[in-house]
């Protein structure tokens, strides 16, 4: 998402808006619709206070059964935005700031953040369900049937 510092006013404000992270997407499992966005704004003069809230829903391979599986995600960011001239985009040698902006530059591409924060909220091992079976058995019979496993896997993952 990206924040327009011309657009947003003194005090309390809110923008809404959706993104495809597609700086990202190499690194990102795939996701079909875009990722929306909600930021509470509260703003004093050149610095800007940030509540971003997102969700969006990730493909993800099970561990065990390699069904692809959907994964809701949402997650919630504060950030704080400041003026500094001469310096732009994310602040990475300041505890107390987040992103940058100068004159020059007043469209803050809070992205990094966002990737960031699915990057580390994503489970290292996908599950499709906490009690998945694993492959072995299913495949065996679908197999037979001349069914993709995976598929069938998926359709007892839509019954739940
Ligand atoms: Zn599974």
């Amino acid at each position: 998402m990206v924040l327009d510092i011309r657009t947003v006013p003194a005090g309390h404000s809110a923008v809404v808006q959706t993104t495809g992270l597609e700086a990202y997407t190499a690194d990102l499992p795939p996701f079909s619709e875009k990722i929306s966005c909600q930021a509470a704004i509260d703003r004093s003069g050149q610095v800007l206070y940030v509540h971003l809230q997102f969700k969006g829903t990730f493909t993800l391979e099970c561990s065990r059964c390699l069904t692809q599986y959907a994964y809701p995600m949402s997650g919630a960011l504060r950030l704080v935005v400041k003026e500094q001239p001469h310096r732009f985009g994310p602040a990475t040698d300041d505890e107390s700031v987040d992103f940058f902006y100068d004159g020059r530059h007043l469209e803050v591409d809070l992205g990094p953040a966002i990737y960031e924060e699915i990057m580390t909220s994503l489970p290292l091992k996908p599950l499709c369900s906490e009690d998945c079976k694993g492959i072995a058995l299913e495949s065996g019979t679908a197999e037979k049937n001349g069914n993709d496993p995976r598929w069938e896997a998926l359709k007892k993952f839509r019954k739940r």
